[in-house]
């Protein structure tokens, strides 16, 4: 399964075992695989693993600004979802300002696969059950993001709070869920 880097103290040589023995000597490092950082895939990082003994399975680390399984950083989806919902440019039909030729054409795809994730029935369904209580009555992919913006804050905190429930931003895996 996969932990958030940032769900145990940053100190910490090795992070909780995920599977609750106690105390969390069954853990070992178990080598690392390597993920893209960006969408271009010019820039890989090392993710690092760890094996349970106790029970066999293996546990992956993932640093704080990555989204599970999309090589798209956490701050771009950020900035990008914000821009998109700036009541603003929705004025200007919702789009995005225009980036700087770093952030090129491949990043823009990426970006807007992930708007369009996000924006899905079953996204809107499954945040709602997670963050429902504190969220007022939703009508847009817009309202979602913005009371999330203000109810839980950064992306990074979204992520942290929906990894414990075994959820995510655009999609939820079973490896975040150590059930
Ligand atoms: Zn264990």
């Amino acid at each position: 399964m996969q932990i958030r880097r940032n769900s145990y103290p940053a100190e910490a040589e090795l992070p909780p075992c995920p599977f609750r023995h106690e105390p969390a000597a069954c853990l070992q490092r178990h080598g690392f695989y390597e993920r893209y950082a960006t969408p271009e895939g010019n820039e890989k990082r090392r993710i690092p693993r760890f094996l349970c003994v106790l029970s066999g399975r293996t546990l992956s680390v993932l640093p704080a600004n990555f989204l599970p399984y999309r090589p798209i950083g956490v701050e771009a989806v950020q900035d990008d979802f914000d821009a998109r919902c700036d009541p603003e440019q929705q004025e200007l039909g919702g789009l995005p300002r225009e980036k700087d030729p770093p952030d090129g054409a491949i990043v823009q795809g990426s970006l807007r696969r992930a708007w369009q994730r996000f924006s899905q029935t079953d996204r809107l369904q499954s945040l709602l059950a997670h963050f429902g209580q504190r969220l007022p009555l939703l009508r847009s992919a817009c309202q979602l993001w913005r009371s999330l913006r203000q109810q839980v804050g950064s992306l990074e905190a979204m992520l942290l709070e929906l990894a414990t429930a075994g959820r995510s931003l655009l999609k939820d895996y079973r490896c975040l869920s150590p059930n």
